[in-house]
């Protein structure tokens, strides 16, 4: 696997290939990477000739300074599982490859950007648009592969490569979870054991809640959820919308409608996302 720290070594690369008629598949990642990472790397092995990972603890998504400042750092493990799963390039920039000129770009992607993690977690999404437009950009990938647990991310990027006219395939991927049925995250890595036996709970609880959703409606399942997340004083809720798959849109009913449950928790200090069809 080859190892770059600029952008533009990348480019170099790509470029060569792509004269060789390859196809370019691109994983962006915030590294401490998981089984969820390596099953995006082998979805782009799969379906392209050449793949990159790019690992970047992107500073302008974070707006909260502790968890930037505790977000999990394991380069060199990073590193081997990339070389286990044949990734064929690894992209480890520094904070001034990506931001020389400290530009600040602001986008604005409409509803979809102000509620959810848009709305709990101000200017995130703009950070996420920033880092993701750079990348793709700067690479120029046929193909880019994200996390189904990055819902609502995910809809951001392909609205941001509207926007900007980006031309690459967005691929959204099936969550990974691990035995127990908690969703694969790199934040998993800071739970304490008893934080982590907690969060077990949130799946459990999401698939009681979908049934909910079907047998009694919406309003039923979220005080469903509300009662379970009081019960346990490790975690606080920091939502839980059932909304439209597409639009986004909040439901207070599923009559003729695809929905899906979304979540964000905390346990302990550590904020945790999960989502659901139903
Ligand atoms: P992150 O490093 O958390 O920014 O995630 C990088 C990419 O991996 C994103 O597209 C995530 O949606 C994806 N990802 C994170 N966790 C999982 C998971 N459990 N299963 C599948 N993909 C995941």
């Amino acid at each position: 696997m080859q190892i770059f720290h600029t952008i533009k070594e990348v480019k170099l690369y790509v470029d060569e290939k792509k004269q060789l008629g390859h196809k370019i598949g691109f994983v962006p990642t915030m590294g401490a990477l998981h089984q969820g990472h390596i099953s995006l790397i082998e979805t782009s092995k799969k379906q392209t000739d050449i793949t990159i990972c790019s690992i970047f603890v992107n500073p302008t998504q974070f707006n909260n300074a502790d968890d930037l400042k505790h977000y999990p750092r394991t380069p060199d493990n990073d590193i081997q599982m990339l070389q286990n799963a044949k990734c064929d390039v690894l992209y480890m920039p520094e904070v001034n490859d990506i931001y020389p000129n400290n530009e600040i770009l602001n986008f604005d992607f409409g509803i979809i950007g102000n509620i959810l993690e848009g709305e709990h977690r101000p200017g995130h999404f703009n950070g996420v648009g920033q880092v993701v437009s750079i990348l793709l950009k700067g690479i120029q990938p046929h193909k880019a592969f994200f996390g189904s647990k990055d819902y609502q991310p995910v809809m951001i990027v392909k609205e941001l490569i509207k926007q900007q006219n980006i031309p690459v395939e967005i691929f959204s991927c099936p969550i990974l979870r691990e035995a127990d049925g908690l969703a694969m995250s790199s934040r998993n890595k800071r739970l304490t054991n008893e934080e982590r036996k907690v969060a077990s709970l949130i799946p459990i609880m999401m698939k009681k809640a979908a049934d909910l959703v079907r047998e009694k409606g919406v309003t039923y399942a979220k005080l469903y959820i509300d009662e379970q997340i009081q019960q346990q004083p490790l975690m606080k809720l920091d939502y839980y919308e059932i909304c439209d798959t597409e639009s986004l849109n909040t439901l207070h009913d599923i009559y003729n409608k695809q929905a899906i449950s979304l979540i964000a928790v905390f346990v302990g200090a550590v904020r945790l996302i999960d989502n659901l069809e139903i």
